[in-house]
């Protein structure tokens, strides 16, 4: 096989094993520019991408190159610059790290827009986050140039806004004249309204659009206001051809997101993304422990461990239990142990509101807007697969989340045979186990139910 089809094989089988923004970010500028008895040398844009395939994919390139051509025995990756051709060395493509400003040996002052509290050293690393950490620290070393949109995604308290003012933070502490700009998609939208209604947006535009790092979260909320829009669009525009760097957050990819333009989502996508999913139970520890410290607090590892076994699905409220927890402690004059924790928990529980379960209605509204559909989609009966997985992950919502009857669930899906709503639940939870979009995907419809 020729080297050029060889890799399109390879990369044709690696992208159905990571995650679709893994997929672009590591290995969408890569090629293979040389092969030499057995020797394979896989051409990558930057050193980053050298590093992170050789920790992380390294054994999973290998494994598919040698089931594709058995003469294949080792691989090595080369910064090249070109897309297929010489290779630069050993000279790293990126630029060269920052070195320290003198300017930045006293306190640090954050503009207004910042939070200090955000910053990389209070931000925990777990395999839920490292994509977009890596992401993020690779645009601190050389903003505006490559990974120009950074675009991360995820559920809500994943820590997005941390993550994204960590570099605002940064790059700011390193170089105080640097102009960082953060805002809210909604803050975006209320300025641009005020300064239309007070024949402002002149300045408004030359505020947004002469700043070295643009920074606008849950950019899904930048509703379909035309002018708002078209006023964001040149913004970004402006920016992104004078090599300002944008970063940008959601709760889902760009392609997702109902209703915006298709020349944003284009945008957005052409830069970097990256996802940020649920913690594991060791990164939610790790979170805890970590947070505590900063409170000059040593919490025994069992308790937090009980802890953080109860708070699976969003930061923010592993930290309010984390507070309480404390407070509950002091006040009690006990020590933080896990039967402290329990007891702790056992309050939460009790006094927390009970949630009313969401109707089957919300259920097919939700999943059809997630996916760009209308709720007549979904009980229709059209067989498109692009209806056809959204109608099953509804059914198996109702299943899993109401409770539901598969009778019940097949009359509410547009009077379907039950076993066919048997049939799409078990499909459903077999797809699961090994599809981590379609994880993604339930898990962030589920938590618009909860809404
Ligand atoms: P999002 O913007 O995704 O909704 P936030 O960035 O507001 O989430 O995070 C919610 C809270 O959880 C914040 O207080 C943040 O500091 C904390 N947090 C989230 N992820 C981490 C992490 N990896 N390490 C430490 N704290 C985190
Ligand atoms: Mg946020």
């Amino acid at each position: 096989m020729e080297t050029k089809g060889l890799w399109q094989a390879v990369l044709g089988e690696l992208e159905v094993s990571v995650s679709r923004a893994s997929f672009s970010t590591w290995f969408k500028h890569t090629s293979i520019i040389s092969e030499e008895d057995g020797h394979i040398v896989v051409g990558v844009p930057n050193i980053f991408t050298k590093e992170w395939l050789e920790k992380k994919y390294h054994d999973d390139i290998k494994a598919v190159l040698a089931r594709m051509n058995a003469g294949i025995n080792s691989v090595e990756y080369k910064v090249s610059t070109k897309k297929s051709g010489t290779v630069a060395g050993n000279k790293p493509a990126e630029a060269p790290a920052h070195t320290k400003s003198p300017v930045t040996t006293g306190t640090y002052t954050p503009p207004s827009c910042l939070n200090p509290k955000y910053t990389f050293d209070s931000f925990v690393v777990g395999a839920s986050n490292e994509l977009a950490y890596a992401a993020s620290q690779a645009v601190l070393k050389s903003p505006g140039q490559k990974y120009n949109p950074l675009y991360i995604y995820g559920g809500v308290g994943l820590g997005k806004t941390h993550l994204m003012q960590a570099v605002g933070n940064e790059i700011q502490r390193r170089d105080p004249s640097k102009r960082v700009e953060y805002v809210t998609s909604e803050g975006f939208t209320n300025e641009f309204l005020s300064a239309l209604q007070r024949k402002k947006t002149g300045a408004f535009s030359a505020k947004y659009r002469n700043v070295d790092v643009l920074i606008v979260d849950d950019i899904q909320f930048l509703a379909s206001k035309e002018r708002t829009v078209e006023e964001f669009f040149h913004t970004f525009n402006t920016l992104h051809q004078s090599s300002k760097q944008i970063i940008i957050s959601s709760d889902k990819p760009p392609q997702a997101i109902a209703g915006l333009e298709d020349r944003l989502k284009s945008r957005f996508a052409s830069g970097m993304m990256a996802d940020i999913s649920a913690p594991d139970l060791e990164t939610r520890s790790a979170i805890l422990q970590s947070k505590a410290a900063a409170q000059g607090i040593i919490l025994p590892a069992s308790a937090v461990e009980h802890l953080a076994r109860h708070f699976q699905n969003n930061i923010r409220e592993l930290e309010g239990a984390l507070t309480q927890f404390i407070a509950f402690c002091e006040l009690r004059g006990i020590e933080p142990s896990v039967a402290a924790a329990t007891g702790l928990l056992s309050n939460i529980v009790s006094t927390r509101p009970a949630r009313r379960a969401p109707a089957p209605k919300a259920v097919i509204d939700r999943t059809a807007a997630y996916f760009d559909l209308k709720p007549a989609d979904i009980t229709g009966l059209k067989r498109d697969k692009e209806i056809v997985v959204p109608r099953q992950i509804s059914m198996y919502l109702m299943r899993n989340e109401l409770g539901l009857s598969f009778p019940k669930i097949s009359a509410v899906v547009g009077g379907r045979d039950h076993t066919t709503a048997m049939h799409s639940v078990s499909k459903i939870e077999k797809l699961l186990e090994v599809d981590e979009n379609l994880r993604a995907d339930v898990q962030a419809i589920k938590e618009r139910l909860t809404l």
